[in-house]
């Protein structure tokens, strides 16, 4: 059967392994599996979370609230924006889908750092959208500027901190950028980690009620996947100014949240004690890896996120390492694919870190 010919350049993505796969193809016992692979929280969702999830489970049987009114005001709250500067995703991946479908088309482009988020390219292409990328590992905001005025985008993607490998881009100089582009070209900042960068470095943080505050052509990012613990869940959002999210809500399926995905996400932003916790203890545990790396003399490059990407020497190959960790039970993510000699960890508990050193020891 012929499909689409935009389907043709699309490599569908890959996904950490999940835990069931690794049981089942390598044989290990689960409590005998460690996922450091996609960047969730080593402690899951705060408590309350869980209690509430509890107390609405049966409530399955009627659609879920489509306005959201309870995770809108609670987001509304956090950020001080309006509900109507909101939408929520499944996942802020169906938000960047969104974006694509409501803005690019066959022929659009869509400008993007060297090495960055790969659903941007796949949403693009499901489009017909060209990916034009800079060359640069680190986002260079001169060359993003460059590279705007030749070829006039129609979406430019800034991820900040950048995943997967997690350096972020100074606020100051990005809104000096921002300024520059003109209002028919869709900037969309990927904030999936900024609760990270928030904590870590004043300089970093994005506040979205600042930039949409200052320009109408700025939609960003948020998720629950990361520090919120809750990537089962699959919530994110996109705050933007109104005209935005109202093109936005035109591609968007109904009932795309589910009725516990809504309570999960309102509930977590009740306990910010909670993540602000996992936090800290995130980037403790960050300082064990940057020992480790300095010790085993490999370049890690410096993270404002919850995963660290070491980069291997070159006699050392990042998806033989990966698989030879991985037979041991431990899941971490290979970056050749990213055409980087690299893997990315995410940070686990001490125990979980522990385990990393210990088995990535004997391999290096
Ligand atoms: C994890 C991630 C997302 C999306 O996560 P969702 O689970 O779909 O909310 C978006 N952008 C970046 C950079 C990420 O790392």
């Amino acid at each position: 059967m012929k499909f689409n010919s935009t389907l043709e350049s699309i490599q569908s993505y890959e996904a950490g392994k999940p835990i069931e796969l690794v049981v089942r193809e390598y044989g290990i016992k689960k409590e005998d599996i460690v996922k450091l692979a996609s960047n969730e929280n080593p402690f899951g969702c705060s408590p309350k979370v869980k209690e509430a999830v509890r107390c609405i489970i049966d409530n399955m049987a009627l659609y879920p609230d489509d306005s959201m009114v309870k995770l809108k005001n609670a987001l509304s709250d956090k950020y001080t924006v309006n509900p109507n500067e909101l939408i929520i995703g499944a996942g802020s991946d169906q938000v960047i889908e969104f974006a694509i479908h409501a803005k690019a088309h066959q022929g659009s482009k869509v400008l993007m750092n060297s090495v960055t988020f790969a659903m941007y390219e796949i949403y693009a292409k499901q489009v017909g959208a060209k990916i034009i990328r800079t060359a640069s590992r680190e986002h260079d905001m001169d060359e993003f500027y460059a590279l705007y005025l030749e070829h006039k985008p129609s979406i430019i993607f800034l991820c900040t901190p950048n995943n997967p490998t997690g350096d972020a881009i100074d606020a100051e100089e990005m809104l000096a950028f921002i300024e520059k582009i003109d209002d028919n070209t869709l900037i969309i900042v990927d904030g999936a980690y900024m609760e990270y960068a928030r904590f870590k470095d004043p300089k970093k943080a994005v506040e979205p009620r600042d930039l949409i505050a200052s320009f109408e052509n700025v939609l960003f990012l948020g998720t629950f996947s990361k520090a919120y613990g809750l990537g089962g869940m699959r919530v994110g959002y996109g705050i933007a100014c109104p005209p935005i999210i109202q093109a936005l809500y035109k591609v968007r399926p109904p009932f795309n949240i589910t009725t516990l995905s809504l309570e999960a996400a309102s509930v977590a932003l009740e306990d910010e004690a909670f993540v602000q916790e996992c936090i800290r203890h995130n980037f403790k545990e960050m300082e064990r890896y940057k020992a480790f790396a300095d010790s085993k003399k490999i370049a890690i490059i410096d993270s404002y996120t919850n995963f660290v990407t070491l980069s291997l020497p070159e006699t050392k190959n990042s998806s033989k390492i990966a698989q030879e960790l991985l037979k041991k039970g431990m899941i971490i993510r290979d970056l050749s694919s990213y055409g980087l000699n690299a893997i990315r960890v995410t940070i686990g508990t001490s125990v979980q870190n522990d385990r990393f050193f210990e088995l990535t020891e004997s391999l290096l």
